[in-house]
């Protein structure tokens, strides 16, 4: 993003969150009267990716430029990626005890600590980003998302969406919901306690980079990742047959900024203006990006590396619906704060889909009747 772009896009932010009175965001909730000291404060980020792998890894590196730049300097985040500071998976750990000052991460990686943060991730069969978007700025999902992170001391915001993800890189072909049995598949969060109900034994310890070894080994007999954009710089197409879609474990991302509540304190009133702008801009950048990377090296996977793609059959994905269905029950009879997230999110999602078949999803039928038109 060029940095003239990047400054009218956020102006444009601004002033069209403070035309919109009615409806305030959270944006606009930082008291807006403070006085302006020069002290450089500097802190430190953390991620879950490797260091600039695209879309992923460069999402906070651009948060950090554009911080830096909207503070002229008075704010500097050093951005770290993992492994460099602490393992990729202990960045909230790290947030929260103060180690560090930001982290860049995915919400379902915390499903231990606190099963509701889940759905500020992807659910399987949920929402896509632009209905993640709308849930979490206008639907009641932000406010859920800092409850669920309070009593760690930590605040969360948006940090980008990668889009729909691919199903993932399997070695053997998916016939029936019994092909699941003892197949060990690479599958965080929720989607690999979908795995398991089908019989499936998932892995969700593995990072992006030891990927490439566990399915080239037989450690794993499949792995999803993220889709063409990452998938393609892993080099996943050369270890494993089969690329499957549609991704039903996440339709929609998000990712996330975690920030120490004591330090976000002490920030003075514009800088933390200027962290929740930027985090709103890298929100949205990241989604464009990944849209654009996607269609790109999908093309690179079909045209140079004869990648065979294949739909999972019907019968799979009713499986896994219902499937979904039961784990979500049984989460929300076990957590109270699960199954408050929950009754937010699916009002949410039963509206949202209802609304979208109206629009976008019957344009896309439409489309994909035409095409098969004789
Ligand atoms: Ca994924």
């Amino acid at each position: 993003m060029s940095k003239v772009i990047q400054t009218c896009w956020i102006l444009g932010l601004t002033l069209l969150l403070g035309c919109q009175q009615e409806t305030p965001s959270k944006l606009s909730s930082v008291p807006q009267k403070d006085f302006i000291s020069h002290q450089v404060i500097e802190w430190r980020l953390a991620t879950s990716w490797p260091k600039n792998l695209p879309g992923l890894g460069m999402a906070p590196e651009r948060f950090a430029q554009l911080v830096e730049q909207m503070s002229n300097g008075r704010l500097v985040i050093t951005v770290y990626g993992a492994g460099e500071l602490m393992p990729a998976l202990s960045v909230f750990d790290g947030v929260s005890n103060g180690t560090i000052e930001m982290a860049h991460s995915a919400s379902y990686y915390w499903k231990g600590k606190a099963p509701a943060a889940q759905f500020f991730s992807s659910i399987p069969f949920g929402l896509n980003a632009q209905q993640m978007n709308a849930w979490l700025h206008y639907g009641g999902g932000m406010e859920l998302w800092e409850e669920v992170y309070q009593p760690f001391g930590v605040l969360p915001l948006a940090g980008g969406n990668t889009g729909m993800q691919m199903g993932g890189w399997f070695n053997k072909i998916i016939v029936s919901p019994e092909d699941f049995k003892g197949l060990k598949m690479r599958l965080p969060g929720l989607g690999g306690e979908v795995l398991k109900k089908l019989g499936g034994v998932p892995v969700d310890a593995l990072a992006g980079r030891e990927l490439y070894g566990a399915l080239q080994t037989g450690a794993i007999d499949a792995a999803e990742w993220v889709g063409p954009y990452n998938d393609l710089s892993l080099g996943l197409h050369q270890v494993a047959k089969y690329y499957y879609y549609p991704g039903w474990h996440e339709p929609g991302s998000t990712m996330e900024f975690l920030i120490n509540q004591q330090a976000f304190s002490t920030l003075p009133n514009d800088l933390k203006m200027i962290v929740k702008v930027a985090a709103r801009a890298i929100n949205q950048d990241m989604l464009d990006d990944y849209t654009q990377g996607h269609i790109a090296a999908m093309d690179v996977l079909l045209n140079e590396h004869n990648v065979q793609v294949k739909l999972f059959p019907n019968t799979v994905i009713r499986a896994l619906k219902y499937a979904r269905d039961d784990v979500l029950n049984s989460e929300a009879a076990k957590d109270p704060l699960f199954n408050k997230v929950l009754e937010s999110y699916m009002a949410n999602e039963k509206s949202v889909k209802r609304y979208f078949s109206y629009t976008e999803d019957a344009l896309s039928r439409f489309e994909l009747d035409d095409k098969n038109q004789p």
